[in-house]
């Protein structure tokens, strides 16, 4: 059994229809971020005032994204999950979902929203086949979540949780957990999870916050949070988690819904990481620590074939970091990191 499945990925790989990296590691996985625009300015992610947006030229369009998810797909990149900035600011979004929703090569469509935009839209989701929506929620309190996000869309999120799970969209909540802020929110936001069928994901808080030398000094860690959520629950049991998950999954008895957490700074999952990411700018980046590997935007503006392109994220999948300390050493242009995590899709 083992050897033939060795075998089948030799074969796959031969025809190119699978991406393996320098430590053998199956790529199968895609952020897109769609635009770097935001209608939200959530201070762990960019600051208040003073960000200067990429110029529309600089931006893929919807032609070059679509070609690179089509391409990608049939090449082993089967997941995908669309982000941003807010996803949902893009006015061409829902066509975009309803498009590359077609691609049969594709497996798996998922998005990332802060769920401000997006209660008008949730019948259509589900009928394009997204079924799961990880929602952006890092305090169940309007007054906090005014503070972490600067505007006042609590209501509007929370519209949009009950409708996506009342249509049987599966919400996943991230939350960023950062000292001083929303400590206090950790155990009522696992509350949520006791009567509906959502994943609470308590997210460590990591410096892309497009300001430099910011950010978390006094990082709540995931062994924190953990050891919080089992003094309030001490029969808290650990679930098995998927492959190349980055969260590690608990349960507390007799809740309908459950719980991860996500060591984003820490960074404990990199030994499995499946992921790569593709800036609205056409950045291709094998790992969120490092600072950009090469421009398929640019390559596509140049002429560049698919086989130019596909040799490109074979040629950078081969000479990939092990994990996100490495990425992270080997930056050269943005050292340290400065970049809003806006312009790089979360
Ligand atoms: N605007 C959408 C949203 O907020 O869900 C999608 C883009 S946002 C950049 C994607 C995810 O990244 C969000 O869940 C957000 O909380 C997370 N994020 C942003 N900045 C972060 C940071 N500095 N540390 C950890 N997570 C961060
Ligand atoms: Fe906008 Fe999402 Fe960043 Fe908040 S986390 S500012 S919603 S892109």
């Amino acid at each position: 059994m083992g050897i033939a499945f060795v075998h089948l990925k030799a074969i796959l790989l031969i025809l190119h229809i699978m991406l393996i990296d320098n430590h053998g590691r199956e790529i199968n996985y895609m952020r897109l971020a769609v635009t770097d625009r935001c209608n939200l300015r959530c201070f762990y992610c960019m600051p208040e005032e003073g960000i200067t947006y990429a110029p529309k030229k600089e931006l893929m369009s919807f032609a070059e994204m679509y070609h690179i998810v089509d391409l990608f797909s049939k090449h082993g990149i089967d997941k995908i999950r669309i982000t941003g900035g807010e996803p949902f600011l893009w006015k061409d979004m829902m066509t975009f979902l309803d498009a590359i929703s077609k691609i049969p090569t594709l497996s798996k469509i998922s998005i990332t929203t802060n769920g401000t935009l997006i209660h008008d839209k949730v019948d259509r989701l589900k009928s394009v086949g997204i079924n799961t929506v990880n929602l952006s929620l890092d305090s169940i309190d309007s007054d906090r979540f005014f503070q972490i996000t600067r505007r006042d869309d609590f209501s509007k999120v929370m519209e949009s949780m009950d409708l996506m799970i009342q249509s049987g969209i599966h919400v996943k909540l991230n939350m960023v957990v950062m000292n001083g802020r929303n400590i206090e929110d950790i155990i009522p936001m696992l509350e949520l999870a006791r009567d509906k069928p959502i994943s609470v994901r308590y997210i460590e808080e990591m410096p892309f916050n497009g300001t430099q030398g910011q950010g978390n000094k006094t990082l709540w860690t995931h062994t924190q949070i953990l050891d919080l959520i089992t003094t309030h629950f001490p029969k808290v049991q650990k679930l098995v988690d998927p492959p190349a998950s980055t969260a590690m999954n608990y349960k507390v008895p007799g809740f309908k819904g459950d719980f991860g957490i996500i060591a984003a700074y820490s960074r404990t999952f990199c030994g499995t990481c499946n992921r790569i990411r593709l800036t609205p700018k056409g950045v291709i980046k094998t790992c969120l620590y490092d600072d950009g590997i090469f421009n398929v935007k640019d390559m596509m503006r140049s002429g560049a074939n698919d086989e130019e392109l596909i040799g490109a994220l074979q040629s950078a999948l081969g000479n990939r970091a092990k994990d996100g300390r490495e990425a992270e050493q080997n930056r050269k242009a943005l050292n340290p990191i400065s970049e809003s995590m806006a312009t790089i899709g979360g």
